[in-house]
């Protein structure tokens, strides 16, 4: 069932004595929001240059759509959309005219694209107003409706979000969902801050100095990430009936030792003036756990997150 997109094994790429890729492999599944995450100069483009064709590693294998021979490769690249860093948009154009140099430079048939593509990024009104006028958003929208211009079903952008204010981000965000849900896009994306990525990646992959550090998915992720009241109660017993039937209270663990943990609910008020109807003592309470950027700040070190 999970149907491979890109497999990329063991990829090293290597300037002059820098190793920049060092045995990367990453594996991307049909309908994944694949979010690649790490510092600058990591080598997210790098990769994402590599899968495109647009650099040659110097060891590993890329398949894409399962195919790993180099003439089939360059035909499935035509399944594949592309935006490395910013668009390079000509200013003094509208976005139609923009699209209709890249359609013809890239040899796509047919002028309807141009149009689907301006509506799914939501720049369909956009009439005359030259590029220039635009906001980085909608630059940035104009970039992906580029690489939608094939209909791909593999879409590959290089920080697509960096640079954006909240609406921006908001409004690619929503873009990317909305291709994965109605048109079943796979997406690769990279990032060097993970907290644009968590609300539509369903898989992460962690890169630190071109090494892939962990792969791991949203829930494996949001699980190690929770956060949680921790208390020290005097006495458990009667604690779950308390929680559940006074409290409405779930999804809580009890350790040994008296040791509570209940997650998702920071009314530490209210827990402890129940538990103290029920002369049950709290010795300890405190909010507990990492944050995504924490968990990500200690998996590839502290500096140049931003
Ligand atoms: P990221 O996208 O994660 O910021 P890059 O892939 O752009 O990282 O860069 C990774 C490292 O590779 C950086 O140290 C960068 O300077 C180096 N690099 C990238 N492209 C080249 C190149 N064409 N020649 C030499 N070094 C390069």
């Amino acid at each position: 069932m999970n149907e491979y997109i890109i497999r990329a094994s063991n990829v090293t790429k290597i300037y002059k004595k820098n190793k920049v890729l060092d045995d990367l492999s990453i594996n991307i599944k049909k309908g994944d929001i694949y979010g690649f995450v790490g510092k600058n100069g990591a080598g997210k483009t790098t990769m994402i240059r590599v899968i495109s064709g647009l650099v040659i590693p110097n060891n590993g294998q890329v398949e894409l759509f399962g195919h790993s021979e180099e003439k089939e490769i360059i035909k499935q690249r035509s399944r594949i959309g592309v935006l490395i860093e910013s668009p390079a948009l000509y200013l003094n154009m509208t976005a139609k005219e923009n699209l209709e140099l890249v359609r013809i430079q890239r040899g796509i048939p047919g002028i309807k694209c141009i149009d689907e593509s301006l509506d799914l990024v939501g720049l369909k009104d956009t009439g005359k107003k030259k590029t220039k006028n635009f906001s980085l958003g909608m630059k940035q929208r104009l970039g992906i409706a580029m690489a939608l211009l094939n209909d791909p079903e593999l879409l590959l952008l290089d920080e697509p979000i960096n640079g954006l204010d909240p609406i921006g981000i908001k409004e690619i965000r929503e873009l990317l969902l909305k291709l994965n849900k109605e048109r079943g896009t796979t997406v690769f994306l990279s990032s060097h801050i993970l907290s644009e990525l968590t609300q539509i990646c369903n898989r992460y992959g962690f890169i630190n100095d071109g090494k892939l550090i962990e792969e791991i998915t949203a829930s494996e992720f949001s699980d190690k990430c929770r956060t949680y009241l921790h208390l020290k109660i005097n006495d458990s017993s009667d604690v779950p009936i308390i929680l559940e039937n006074e409290l409405g209270i779930k999804d809580y663990e009890v350790f040994p030792d008296n040791i509570l943990r209940v997650y998702d609910e920071f009314n530490g008020e209210k827990i402890t003036l129940c538990l103290a109807k029920h002369n049950i003592g709290v010795k300890e309470i405190m909010q507990m756990g990492e944050s995504l950027e924490d968990y990500f700040t200690k998996l590839v070190g502290g500096e140049g997150n931003e």
